[in-house]
């Protein structure tokens, strides 16, 4: 029997996890809703092995005190390694697993949900009914049929957003350093970033957050686009310059604003849940315009996604056992 304690652990993922490990038998699981850092790491005595998610602090400190109280396998429940100290569980002689790929779909529609909330208004519409106006002044809305569609990155998520986009009769540009066949041969154009830029109506971001893409979307970028163009970022805030994105607000350059990742978001997933990027005075003043939408990192937050995190994370700590 492996002893796994399972950190940052909600009552979503507890349920989830338990259900899953029905199919394992020689995982015992304990669920702790705490964060690991070096305040809780002690509650990992005893244990074999420890899942993790991207807000526990697995660094240097954690990990030798880890390993010396018999932890020898660190399971995440996320796609990404920046939370762990890869090297230091390499020389502690721990074993590090992640679940590569989650949730494309899931985040493809919520890019398409964001989009379909503010090309009809929907989130303006809903606040004036449940006041009793229906008056439908102002949440004039265009179709997406015939469309030109931007996608930057075409990896997974890009892939299934681009088809999905397709399914409405766009026309979908795509843009990425390794083109995908496959979106080819259902219809999508690669081009060059610039024509992307001057011919996209909506531009959606599906690339990752590197030396290359930081503030992907900057004054110069923007400027390449057309009037009233709809950005939309379910990948990583910084992709976005946030103070260039509100200036284009005020400028009408940028007409719709769909946001799931923003800058400051760090502040909700390594802080505590309360603090600073509610006070942050961008993101305050980027809530104020009624032609942004901007949801909490939900991209990949459904039930099957959660199904897959944990049957693979089960399978994961499995294989370390059968090892
Ligand atoms: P992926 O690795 O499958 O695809 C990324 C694609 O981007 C690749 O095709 C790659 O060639 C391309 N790319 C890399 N550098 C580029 C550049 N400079 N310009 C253009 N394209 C470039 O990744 P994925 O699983 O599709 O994830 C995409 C993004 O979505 C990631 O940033 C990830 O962090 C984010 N994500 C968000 C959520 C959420 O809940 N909102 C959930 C999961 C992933």
């Amino acid at each position: 029997m492996m002893k796994v304690a399972v950190f940052s652990c909600k009552p979503y993922d507890q349920r989830t996890l338990s259900e899953a490990a029905v199919h394992t038998p020689s995982l015992a699981l304990t669920y702790f809703e705490s964060r690991l850092s070096p305040e809780t790491m002690s509650l990992a005595n005893g244990f074999d092995a420890i899942a993790c998610f991207v807000n526990d602090n697995i660094d240097r400190h954690v990990i030798e005190y880890l390993a010396r109280h018999g932890v020898r396998a660190i399971a995440l429940r996320c796609a990404g390694f920046n939370n762990v100290d890869l090297y230091a569980a390499k020389a502690a002689n721990i074993k590090v697993y992640h679940v590569p790929d989650y949730s494309p779909t899931s985040v493809a529609e919520h890019a398409v949900a964001l989009i379909m909330t503010l090309n009809r208004k929907t989130h303006r519409a809903y606040h004036r009914v449940k006041e009793g106006n229906f008056a439908l002044e102002g949440l004039l809305g265009f179709n997406l049929q015939s469309r030109t569609i931007g996608c930057i990155g075409t990896g997974r998520i890009g892939q299934a957003f681009c088809s999905i986009m397709r399914g409405f009769g766009c026309r979908v540009l795509c843009y990425d350093i390794a083109p995908n066949d496959a979106l080819i041969s259902q219809g999508c154009e690669y081009t060059d970033l610039e024509t992307l830029y001057a011919e996209s109506d909506i531009i959606s971001l599906h690339c990752p957050l590197n030396a290359s893409t930081h503030h992907l979307i900057n004054s110069q970028s923007l400027a390449k686009m057309k009037d009233g163009v709809m950005i939309i970022n379910t990948s990583r805030g910084a992709l976005v310059n946030a103070q260039q994105a509100i200036d284009a607000l005020y400028s009408g350059k940028i007409g719709y604003l769909g946001l799931d990742v923003y800058e400051q978001e760090n502040a909700i997933f390594f802080e505590d849940m309360s603090s600073n990027i509610i006070h942050d005075s961008v993101f305050q003043l980027m809530l104020t315009f009624p032609n942004v939408v901007v949801t909490g990192h939900q991209g990949y937050f459904t039930q099957e996604a959660l199904d897959h995190i944990a049957a693979t994370t089960l399978e994961n700590l499995t294989h370390f056992e059968e090892d």
